[in-house]
């Protein structure tokens, strides 16, 4: 019998998940859904997570020492990061050109706009921000000011919701507060045990592998041959535990599905309500999410590596596609990214475990792509016209925060903040596209592990290390 292949036999468990979140919602059976089928799901995602910490740690260490001519270290630093910076504002300007033209905030009731758009205005002078560019006209207005008391509601709603919202703003506040090179001080670890413990300090990690493997190259090879036969030995265990998750991942991909659509919702109805109140936002968002991923990436894989094909490229990809759809999470995806890139990439490791975990830490295309589309639709639902600077302004927070982001589900969301309040727009509105957050974190997460993929497939090709397809 032929073997069905493991991207086959995933989508079919995160089919099968769906299918059974809706069937449990139905039924009644959420309940049971949720303590007897979603551990699953935690400890898949658990698994993951912990062989992503030693894995990145041995295989950069491993890729370092094994490396001839240590000046090569730096120029793959250099292009890694020119490539990450070009990916992820390339991903931004497709977003905002995508929001600007659907105008899906738009599309709500122009009465509700306009009562949002009051109500923001009273946000502005009660925090002592003065009316903004044109505030003043909708509060003298009386086509405008008939809407004020109710306005004032929708605020007092506002604000509570900004209550909960206060911890997260005073610490994504203190983030900004700090030296321009604190994201430089906070790369070294002063400690690397805690660094290792952490799961959130991954470019510590990364730091402490590269240091290690370049000062390894220094010793006289009788001190360094052991320590690199130890590294390689213990990185082949890591390798083969991912490869033995793998094997269940179908089982545990069915159970993290079941658990996050059961979890959404108590019935069918419910999730699709969710989405009929924010549809056109999520709708927007998708399609830019999909254009990158379905058009654009496989375009610059064309234009750089002629020689994969659009089917090859998906086929070599796609389980850790579907494993960053499941678990929402690039660094819990991190591991099966690795695999994928090198064994059916062929992309050799000593670019891969350098390239990817960097880049599952960094580079968040479909986070930054989010973070342009969310704000300016927000705005568009308060009946703001954001202005170019204002929109430039956004490109640019809008990359630094998907640069911000943990790669753990709904990271993106809460560094959302951060822009919002860049183009002078009340933070608390993060609350309004919460309800809908997770299935598009979903898709984001996608396209941030493709981005990865993808550049570290351009830095092999630009090395002419990529015998596979040259
Ligand atoms: N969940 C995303 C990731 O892990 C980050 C985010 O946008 O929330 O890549």
């Amino acid at each position: 019998m032929k073997k069905i292949p493991i991207h086959t036999k995933i989508v079919i468990g995160l089919l099968l998940g769906i299918g059974w979140a809706f069937l449990s919602s139905s039924m009644g059976w959420n309940a049971f859904t949720i303590r007897w089928i979603d551990p699953f799901g935690t400890i898949f995602i658990r698994l993951l997570k912990f062989i992503a910490v030693p894995l990145v740690l041995f295989s950069i260490i491993g890729g370092v020492s094994g490396l001839r001519d240590v000046s090569k270290l730096g120029r793959l630093g250099g292009k890694t990061l020119l490539a990450y910076m070009l990916t992820t504002l390339l991903a931004v300007g497709i977003g905002l050109l995508l929001v600007n033209i659907v105008k899906p905030g738009n599309q709500m009731d122009e009465e509700q706009r306009i009562k949002n758009r009051i109500g923001y205005e009273i946000w502005l002078q009660d925090n002592n921000m003065g009316p903004s560019q044109d505030g003043q006209h909708f509060l003298d207005d009386p086509q405008y000011s008939k809407y004020l008391s109710e306005s004032q509601v929708t605020q007092q709603q506002s604000e509570n919701q900004k209550n909960d919202l206060t911890q997260k703003i005073k610490s994504v506040d203190a983030q900004k507060e700090s030296s321009p090179l604190q994201f430089i001080v906070d790369m070294v670890p002063d400690n690397i045990f805690a660094a290792l413990s952490g799961n959130g300090l991954m470019l510590q990690v990364i730091f402490f592998a590269i240091f290690f493997g370049i000062t390894m190259i220094m010793i006289p090879t009788e001190h360094s041959e052991p320590i690199i036969a130890v590294v390689n030995g213990i990185n082949a265990v890591f390798l083969k535990m991912v490869d033995l998750v793998m094997k269940a991942a179908p089982f545990f991909v069915f159970c993290l599905l079941a658990g996050v659509v059961a979890k959404m919702a108590d019935t069918p109805g419910e999730v699709f309500e969710i989405f009929v109140g924010l549809g056109s936002y999520s709708l927007t968002l998708f399609s830019g999410l999909f254009l990158l991923t379905f058009v654009v990436y496989p375009l610059i894989v064309k234009l750089f590596v002629p020689k994969m094909g659009f089917k090859d490229f998906y086929k070599n990809i796609s389980p850790a596609q579907f494993l960053a759809f499941s678990t929402s999470s690039s660094a819990a995806t991190l591991p099966v990214t690795m695999e994928c890139v090198e064994e059916n990439v062929g992309v050799p490791k000593s670019i891969s475990s350098f390239v990817l975990p960097i880049g599952a830490t960094i580079n968040m295309d479909g986070t930054s792509m989010f973070e342009g589309v969310a704000v300016v639709f927000l705005a568009q639902l308060h009946f703001i016209d954001l202005t170019i600077a204002q929109q430039l302004t956004i490109v640019l927070t809008a990359a630094a925060a998907s640069i911000g982001s943990a790669a753990i589900p709904s990271a993106g969301l809460i560094m959302m903040i951060m822009v919002l309040q860049s183009v002078g727009l009340n933070p608390a509105w993060v609350a309004i596209i919460f309800p809908v957050d997770r299935i598009l974190d979903m898709c984001r997460t996608v396209v941030n592990v493709t981005g990865d993929m993808v550049v570290s497939t351009l830095i092999a090709k630009s090395e002419g290390e990529l015998p596979k397809y040259s």
